[in-house]
């Protein structure tokens, strides 16, 4: 199959492209570079585009002969979400539309869909389930949530197909080293502790120790990026094997909290990363924790890096020999 995959560029869609690199299909990265990395792209055809572009995009599936999409490009970031949500509602439902819709006038019904475990908000059911209801608690939550039913609805009218895989905790590296995690600015746990232990932040802060959790501090579920790359390319060929639209979690069924995972992190890069106790982020649940049973049993996903410790093994060596990110 020649597949479309928008964000290739970022995080983990690179990660994806590389995955898929190794199989039999075509890969087309459609990115327009804003936060992700032109150098990420280990192999394939770029195409330098925005989801906006919507005469772009209509000529890219017609140039390639666009057989299946994955869409990742998004903007995810919590925070940012609840201050700027017009971006969100713009870049992620309405510009996610013109990709639909392009791909209805093409006739491309197979979709691989990023969406996150903010879909559900402050669930009580640990470990959580597909079917738990959902109320998110942030815009970026919201703005995935609406997608997934705007791709319910496409399916109903239109026979689109859709898998979405929910994400809990993207983490690590690719093991090559070649590629990894690189925003700017940096929000996620693993690389700011990475980057406190490589010298290039003064401060690292717990976010909160009054939660109900085994030692205060937030309980989050780390899934390797290898692994939810390899999740794409069992549910975009389960699609093209006929499958149903249907929705997966993906995460380990392990939680960890922030203390472990800096201890963890300490013992890896062999020194002892200081913390300081901060304040709680707003917006933050206390545990989040996946069961990715259905889509381990329905399509035979095996998570190959379960353990945190090779998590943040994997990262290391990426952060380690490109403190800078991609920048030279
Ligand atoms: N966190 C923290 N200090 C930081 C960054 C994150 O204590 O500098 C905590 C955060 O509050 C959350 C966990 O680490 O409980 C994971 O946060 P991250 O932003 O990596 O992922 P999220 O769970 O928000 O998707």
């Amino acid at each position: 199959m020649n597949i479309l995959v928008t964000g290739g560029a970022g995080y983990i869609g690179s990660h994806v492209v590389k995955e898929l690199l190794d199989t039999k299909h075509q890969v087309i990265t459609y990115d327009n570079l804003q936060k992700g990395h032109k150098e990420a792209i280990l192999g394939g055809i770029f195409v330098k585009g925005d989801l906006a572009d919507k005469a772009l995009l209509d000529q890219t599936f017609k140039k390639y002969d666009i057989d299946a999409v994955i869409h990742l490009a998004a903007d995810s970031l919590v925070g940012e979400s609840m201050e700027k949500p017009a971006k969100y509602y713009q870049n992620n439902v309405i510009n996610g539309l013109n990709l639909l819709d392009t791909m209805i006038a093409n006739d491309v019904k197979k979709i691989v869909f990023s969406s996150t475990a903010a879909v559900y908000g402050d669930v009580k059911e640990i470990p959580i389930t597909e079917d738990l209801s959902k109320k998110p608690t942030s815009v970026y939550g919201k703005s995935k949530l609406f997608f997934e039913e705007i791709m319910q609805d496409y399916d109903q009218a239109y026979g689109l197909k859709y898998i979405s895989l929910r994400y809990f905790n993207a983490s690590g590296a690719d093991e090559s080293g070649k590629i990894g995690e690189d925003h700017n600015p940096e929000s996620h746990l693993i690389p700011i502790v990475l980057q406190k232990a490589l010298g290039l932040r003064e401060k690292l802060a717990i976010f909160g120790t009054d939660y109900p959790t085994r030692d205060g501090s937030c309980v989050r579920d780390y899934i390797h990026v290898t692994d939810l790359a390899q999740a794409h390319i069992l549910s975009v060929n389960a699609l093209a094997e006929g499958k149903a639209s249907t929705i997966y979690n993906l995460g380990n069924g392990d939680g960890y909290s922030v203390k472990e995972v800096i201890a963890t992190a300490s013992e890896v890069v062999g020194t002892n990363i200081e913390a300081v106790i901060g304040n709680r982020r707003p917006g933050d649940p206390a545990t989040l924790i996946a069961s990715s049973n259905r889509i381990k049993r329905e399509l035979g996903w095996n998570p190959q890096y379960g353990d945190l410790k090779t998590i943040i093994e994997t990262a290391w060596k990426w952060h380690k020999n490109h403190p800078n990110g991609f920048k030279k």
